[in-house]
């Protein structure tokens, strides 16, 4: 079976994770340090936060910003669940602006539309590993004082127009990572969150660990070695060493992976050009993504099948393929509680009817792509 996305573990992770567990700390012992120092040369970033999972990642970097409890937050219906999620965990309103009918990434045009006084907050989300136009979304949140926080669940390695690495932070405050399983890396669950604010970066050390620091420079009082002070309400949101040196071990694979996986989806792309009823996903120019994801649109009425006939047409012959994703507003906590309704945000609901996500991982043979192929040809052709 050929899933949508799978994990790639080599000898020299297995050998990483042993090492730790021979070794006298099993959580934040050097690897967290390593892995995190890791990032920040690989993205630019000045500071990095290893968390337990992007989730937490996403729940303290908002908690960091302190935005109260009448804000509102602008991010995309394309989504998973935790962008918006994080929001709501900090009392702040989502609010959604559609997307781009091309890129599939947030619309900044839209963003404008939505922003009110009580606006404070843009989560983009680096859709399937593309980069949104962050030159223009981040204008916007010059122009109104808002503050960014790029989900970057999809796109380790990926590089902006401009060249630099996604985590950079160059266009915003905070940018978070996923490291689950069916991302790039995999750490097995894991997160960071990169920035340059030194000020921001100890909010989330500390927030990330109940809320305490030892840190002299921020204690109130020093009366000695053992002293620790709660300055917040924080969590227990800490990576292992175990899944750190997991991490960095996968860190060093990342060019492979990045080449591996453009790889694949120049392979689809040419193979699909001029198919009726497919579309293929597009790169602008001087964009570099790292394809986490191989988002096509099908016009599944004029095909004349269901997309789940075509899904189980493909798993019939052993290849698994996922829907990203069902827009946020339409779920049913979203409706109730937020007021949302089918209709709000069309772009990506019609761009939800017709996706289908094939499969792309570093670790597919070229039999396993000549395969997809030949079968999404049959079956969509
Ligand atoms: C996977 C994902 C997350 C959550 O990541 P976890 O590490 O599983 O918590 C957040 N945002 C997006 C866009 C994701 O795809």
């Amino acid at each position: 079976m050929i899933g949508y996305g799978h994990q790639y573990i080599d000898d020299a992770d297995i050998e990483a994770v042993v090492s730790v567990l021979k070794s006298d700390f099993l959580t934040q012992g050097p690897f967290v340090t390593k892995f995190e120092q890791e990032i920040c040369k690989i993205t630019g970033a000045k500071y990095c936060v290893s968390v337990s999972n992007a989730t937490a990642g996403l729940h303290i970097a908002v908690a960091a910003l302190g935005l109260g409890y009448d804000a509102e937050g602008i991010t995309t219906p394309n989504t998973f669940l935790a962008s918006s999620n994080s929001m709501v965990y900090n009392h702040v309103k989502p609010v959604f602006a559609d997307i781009n009918p091309v890129s599939y990434n947030i619309d900044p045009a839209d963003v404008e539309k939505h922003v009110t006084e009580k606006t404070k907050l843009l989560i983009p989300v680096h859709f399937a590993g593309l980069p949104c136009e962050m030159d223009k979304i981040s204008a916007i949140a010059q122009k109104h004082n808002l503050r960014i926080i790029e989900d970057a669940a999809h796109a380790i390695g990926s590089q902006y127009a401009d060249g630099s690495y996604v985590g950079n932070c160059k266009y915003s405050d905070m940018t978070v990572f996923s490291f689950h399983p069916v991302k790039t890396i995999t750490t097995g669950e894991g997160g960071a969150v990169t920035t340059n604010d030194e000020a921001l970066c100890q909010k989330l050390l500390m927030l990330r660990s109940h809320g305490t620091t030892k840190n002299e420079n921020l204690l109130t009082k020093n009366p000695g070695p053992w002293y620790y002070e709660m300055q917040a309400l924080g969590f227990n949101y800490r990576m292992t060493d175990m899944q750190a040196a997991l991490g960095y071990s996968q860190l060093q694979k990342l060019d492979f992976f990045k080449k591996r996986r453009r790889e694949i989806v120049a392979a689809y792309n040419k193979a699909f050009a001029g198919m009726q009823h497919l579309k293929t996903p597009v790169e602008p120019e001087n964009v570099s993504s790292c394809f986490h994801l191989y988002a096509v649109q099908i016009d599944f009425s004029a095909l004349g099948k269901s997309r789940t006939r075509v899904m189980q047409e493909l798993r019939n012959k052993g290849i698994g393929t996922q829907v990203h994703y069902i827009p946020v507003h339409t779920q049913p906590f979203y409706k109730n509680t937020f007021g949302y309704k089918d209709g709000d945000y069309p772009v990506a609901e019609k761009y939800y009817e017709q996706e289908l996500s094939l499969p792309l991982y570093p670790g597919m043979s070229d039999e396993d792509v000549e395969n997809v192929i030949k079968a999404v040809k049959e079956i969509v052709g």
